[in-house]
């Protein structure tokens, strides 16, 4: 049978998932690929990043062993494989990493035990391909090899196929300082016999060969980083393994590239499908079509978790990707429509099992993409039509300017990939096909400068925490309290965008930090002595962290910390009537509707959804009744706070896709509309008095934005209009019936259009008339100088008209527009021809008389200045002239 037959994809997922469930690991789903509420990482990049809190000690698990499938993502940041993807065959940007976790439970001897197990006996690999290192230890930071690893790998294989290997590849730490500890990875040789006959693969381990490839990591967590750069054991010991499924799959089905596993083949079938390209035949469209069948799912997974391609942090990294493998669809695949939102079906059929986000959102990302890929291909058209122009520019006008010939210069070349955002190799490969080059050099010192700017703009400075108190808990206890009495544990300053600010931590504190869309709280930190504002509150690795503009005097007095009650009670009304606008939206317009981003504050809220067309007028009236009658109804609020998340769901909670939960949850219900939220909110719905819809509009494809108003900022909204409309009335004299009476000023005002235009004309042909009347007859033509104040574009008309009418005609006319003065030269084609006159050298001649400047054609041009007193000067010159 052929490999890939027996262990299908979905089979080494599940076998992997298996093997360790019955090791009494719980499996645990993926988390989000999108990170949210982690300033030092935009996405996930590790199976350990979402159980970080367990390793640093701010959190304990609810069960010591774990496992799961982890989407990864590696473009930015520490780990970014972005450019090797698609030129190698064995790294992707989205990944899935298989791995297996204990937090201070079992370590070296069964994680290594179970590897080998798992491997060799459950996937039945060749013990003969694998090969395993161990780190060697390191004089200065004083590790000694690590023994413990290599006996136990001494049990399963021979000990020359176990591999010492340094700090850089075996020493795993998550980052300055820190949980860390030696690593032992499982690398496999998959090439064919001759060539292992040929080279020992030992010399190939850690050497980027294409077919002998690290799988999987183990890590041994036992050692603390401090901040002095020492080590301290840790009172727990941990394990922590990253196993990439992909490459699993490749080893598993018999294949030398992670594209030829069945992970791949349908999307890559699928584009050559599209393209007509056969996979495997041209290098470079083989590259083009492993990055486009890559990229993709890193697009519809980051979208899928709630990221949209956008200018800035991860959805700029997102929209950057999908540009890249546009582009290689474009530059060798020949794709000039968008195409690559069609393979979306593919990867819903082939993950939506197991990755439901992907299947239940399989239209709002095909939209997405597909009007990414519409608007970016019209860019590339664009700069493509500009460097058209420039090639033919040079080629034409600049043929004798050996300098100027062959190369683009490189503020040019940066202007394109600036405001076109045109790829620099895309712009290269073009220009080469026209045997042109790009001065690489110069625009890279563009860049550079570029880059500088926008560094120095967005310079902050994080200073080191200053610690208090040491052992306090800093407890919320804003969902009971608005006050209370507190210490500062720590503060630091910061510095950002030139100002001074500084962050501290309280003892506990009724202050609600940004999140779940609601705005942080502001108010007073207070005692007999001193006040100090505090301007927001936000949250950072589950610290909340109060801003203030100046420090307090006395920073171990103890202080009453105010939340400014006017502020939270109003954004209260705005975060209820978002729940309840939400059910209304799903009762309306249908259960398609995924949230996709709030803004609660305490004046306005938005609400962003997916939904693919237009909410009309009536069903806007229809969502805005809804709440209204549930304001009406006065739904007392229901809390559960702290209760686990399956009782949660049981509720029929809404869970949003790209929000990782806890175990336990706060559930919020007012009526039927329950939801997961940490937000604050009204105690009986009533309280939001009135809600009232404000806009509604598109913000992305695919994408809906409400925004509306509650309480007495929706009734203040409401009362203006209505003013307007009273005056709008009495300005009509028409009380009962505006609308009647702006439509028969609308009638009015058509007519009265109709008859200027009528007058006009007329008034033109008399102008006309005394043109031609006032004409000379020269030497074998008609010369027309006039002064006029008709308007440019009724000149305009007439000497065309004129020149139509009559043959060999040459016009000069000012116009005299009373603050600004225009002239406007025209000869008949042939005698333009004939006498060697060009209308647009002789306006810029005589825009000189009236402080001006123009241009145009032969036979016709035009010229603008700020100096009337000038026409008559400037026609007199003409008559020189003609
Ligand atoms: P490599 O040296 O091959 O880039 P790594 O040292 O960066 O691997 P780890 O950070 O230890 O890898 O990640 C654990 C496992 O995840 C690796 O053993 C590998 O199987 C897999 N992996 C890492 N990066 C990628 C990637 N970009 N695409 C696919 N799989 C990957
Ligand atoms: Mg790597």
């Amino acid at each position: 049978m052929d490999q890939s037959q027996k262990w299908t994809a979905r089979k080494i997922r599940q076998s992997f998932l298996d093997f360790f469930e019955a090791r009494k690991h719980d499996i645990v789903p993926s988390a989000p690929i999108v990170l949210k509420g982690d300033p030092t990482l935009m996405f996930t990049n590790a199976g350990m990043n979402q159980f970080k809190d367990y390793f640093l000690g701010n959190d304990t698990p609810k069960n010591t062993r774990v496992t799961d499938t982890q989407k990864c993502l590696r473009v930015s940041g520490k780990h970014n494989d972005l450019e090797e993807v698609g030129h190698d065959t064995y790294h992707h940007t989205m990944f899935e990493m298989l791995g297996n976790w204990s937090f201070g439970d079992y370590f070296k001897t069964e994680a290594i035990e179970w590897a080998w197990k798992l491997l060799t006996e459950v996937y039945g690999l060749d013990k003969d391909r694998l090969y395993v290192t161990v780190f060697e230890g390191d004089k200065e930071d004083e590790l000694e090899k690590d023994q413990d690893s290599f006996n136990n790998w001494k049990k399963f294989t021979a000990e020359d196929r176990i591999l010492n290997g340094n700090k850089k590849d075996n020493f795993w730490e998550m980052g300055a300082s820190g949980p860390c500890g030696p690593s032992s990875e499982i690398h496999i040789d998959l090439r064919n016999d001759d060539e292992r006959a040929k080279v020992d693969a030992r010399t190939l381990v850690n050497m980027d060969h294409p077919q002998v490839v690290e799988i999987w990591n183990l890590v041994f967590i036992e050692f603390n980083r401090k901040a002095d750069g020492s080590l301290e054991k840790l009172p727990a010991k941990h394990v922590d393994t990253g196993m990439g499924f992909e490459r699993l799959c490749m080893a598993l089905q018999g294949k030398q590239s992670n594209y030829d596993t069945d992970v791949f083949t349908p999307l890559i079938a699928k584009i050559e499908n599209l393209s007509g390209i056969k996979y495997g035949k041209d290098e470079q469209q083989t590259i083009a079509i492993r990055v486009i069948a890559d990229h993709v799912r890193a697009v519809a997974f980051a979208i899928a978790d709630g990221q949209l391609p956008s200018n800035t942090g991860a959805g700029y990294v997102i929209r950057r990707i999908l540009r890249r493998a546009i582009r290689y669809g474009f530059s060798y695949l020949n794709m000039k429509e968008a195409f690559i939102y069609q393979l979306v079906e593919i990867l819903a059929e082939q993950m939506g099992e197991f990755f439901p986000e992907i299947q239940s959102q399989k239209q709002l990302v095909e939209k997405v993409i597909h009007e990414e890929e519409n608007s970016f291909l019209r860019t590339l058209e664009q700069g493509i039509e500009l460097l058209d122009r420039h090639v033919n520019w040079v080629l034409d006008v600049k043929k004798d300017d050996p300098e100027m010939r062959k190369i683009l210069d490189g503020r040019k070349a940066f202007e394109l990939y600036d405001t076109f955002g045109f790829p620099i190799d895309l712009t290269e490969l073009i220009l080469k096909e026209k045997g042109f080059e790009i001065d690489r050099l110069g625009f890279e010192s563009h860049l550079k400068k570029q880059r500088n700017r926008s560094k120095e703009a967005s310079k902050s400075e994080l200073g080191d925490w200053v610690t208090l108190k040491d052992d306090e808990k800093e407890e919320f206890i804003g969902y009971d309290y608005t006050s209370a009495q507190v210490s500062i544990t720590r503060y630091r300053k910061v510095v950002a965008k030139k100002k001074e600010l500084y962050q501290l931590v309280f003892s506990l504190t009724p202050f609600y930090p940004e999140g779940g869309g609601q705005v942080g709280d502001k108010g007073l930190l207070h005692n007999d002595n001193e006040n100090i504002e505090i301007i927001d509150t936000k949250k950072e690795h589950g610290v909340i962290i109060h801003i203030a503009e100046k420090l307090p005097g006395n920073l171990e007095a103890k202080f009453q910390a105010e939340v400014n009650t006017d502020l939270r009670t109003d954004a209260s009304y705005n975060h209820s009537a978002t729940h309840l606008l939400h059910q209304a939206l799903r009762e309306v317009l249908g259960t398609h509707i995924e949230q996709k981003g709030s803004l609660v504050a305490p004046n306005h809220l938005r609400f962003d959804f997916s939904h693919f067309s237009k909410v009309t007028d009536e069903e806007i009236q229809q969502i805005e009744d809804l709440v209204n009658n549930r304001v009406q109804k006065n739904f007392s609020l229901e809390e559960f706070r702290n209760i686990p998340i399956n009782k949660a769901q049981e509720m029929g909670a809404m869970m949003l896709f790209g929000e990782k939960y806890g175990d336990t949850v706060r559930a919020i219900k007012f009526g039927e509309s329950i939801e997961l939220c940490g937000g604050i909110h009204v105690g009986a719905t009533g309280e939001i008095g009135l809600f009232k819809i404000t806009h509604e509009g598109a913000v992305a494809a695919g994408i809906r934005r409400i925004e509306a108003l509650t309480g007495a900022t929706a009734r203040k909204y409401v009362n203006e209009h209505i003013g307007t409309l009273n005056i709008i009335k009495q300005e009509l004299k028409n009380v009962k019936d505006p609308i009647a009476g702006i439509n028969s000023l609308k009638d009015e005002n058509s007519k009265l259009k109709k008859q200027i235009e009528e007058l006009i004309r007329e008034k033109a042909k008399g102008e006309k008339d005394v043109w031609m009347n006032n004409a000379v007859q020269k030497d074998g033509y008609t010369l027309i100088i006039q002064k006029t104040a008709l308007d440019g574009g009724a000149v305009k008309d007439l000497l065309f008209q004129i020149k139509n009418e009559n043959e060999n005609i040459a016009a000069v006319i000012g116009v005299d527009m009373g603050d600004k003065a225009q002239i406007a030269v025209a000869f008949s084609d042939e005698l333009a021809k004939e006498k060697g006159w060009h209308a647009g050298n002789m306006v810029k001649e005589l825009a000189r008389e009236i402080k001006g400047g123009g241009g145009g054609q032969p036979f016709f041009a035009t010229a603008g200045g700020k100096d009337p007193a000038g026409i008559d000067k400037a026609l007199e010159k003409a008559k020189t002239l003609l």
